[in-house]
């Protein structure tokens, strides 16, 4: 099996370095494209109006001046021309991709990507509390996650999100098959400052953000302590919609 791993905090990343050694327990052909800078945020964006630089950092191990996106992208069409990976695996990334997160999320963006290509897609993320960072639960449960993941065939088009809950291997709870959640960083923290010449700056925070702990939502299992793994679709259509605003423009 030919895997190709990527992330969105970068080639440097300790994430990347974990997923490295749960990737090397399941394959001996292990590639990596990763951005060679943190594009944590960069949402599925594809890098257009400069070019992009490829380094080889050792054997099969390459990084991409550009987004979790170009990585993908660039590692098919250059890396992996005439022969695709098998899977794609994004992360680990440094803190969870729950709800309304993946829309922002670079790590599962790049998932998408290796997904709008065909390919089958997981993203791992790996949920920290206060600034505590630890992979444990990724580094104990990883393989235990990853292998059905990778025996079971999912449609087209769709992809894994896995979170990791922020908490030492022996304290996880289980695995539980969840839906996305919901998050609203329109009410999130906002810091205000001025820059040295005294100009007024605003700097996103992620602190705040309005969420429901739904039932069954990836946010509820990771709050509760379990991993929660859900797959993800690429057709963001809201078919049920679709008879009501026909009618609405029927002769
Ligand atoms: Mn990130």
């Amino acid at each position: 099996m030919r895997i190709l791993l990527t992330n969105d905090d970068g080639i440097n990343a300790p994430g990347l370095a974990v997923l490295e050694a749960l990737a090397a327990q399941l394959s001996d052909e292990v590639w990596v494209c990763a951005p060679a800078e943190e594009q944590s945020g960069a949402g599925h964006s594809l890098t257009l109006h400069q070019p992009v630089r490829l380094r080889e950092h050792g054997e099969r191990r390459f990084s991409v001046t550009g987004t979790p996106t170009d990585s993908v992208n660039l590692a098919l069409r250059k890396l992996f021309a005439d022969k695709r990976p098998d899977l794609v695996i994004s992360g680990v990334n440094a803190g969870e991709n729950l709800g309304d997160d993946i829309t922002y999320s670079g790590t599962i963006s790049a998932a998408m990507e290796a997904a709008l290509a065909g390919i089958p897609a997981i993203g791992l993320s790996q949920a920290f509390r206060d600034n505590g960072a630890s992979f444990s639960a990724t580094t104990g449960w990883g393989k235990r996650v990853l292998e059905p993941l990778i025996d079971v065939t999912m449609a087209k088009r769709t992809l894994v999100n896995v979170n990791f809950p922020a908490l030492p291997a022996d304290k996880v709870r289980g695995i539980r098959v969840v839906r996305q959640g919901f998050h609203d960083y329109s009410r999130g923290s906002l810091v205000e400052g001025a820059d040295p010449r005294g100009r007024p700056y605003f700097w996103f925070g992620l602190q705040d953000a309005e969420h429901t702990l739904d039932h069954g939502t990836d946010l509820e299992a990771v709050a509760d302590g379990y991993i929660a793994v859900t797959p993800l679709q690429l057709d963001l259509t809201h078919h049920s919609a679709i008879g009501a605003l026909a009618d609405r423009f029927a002769g």
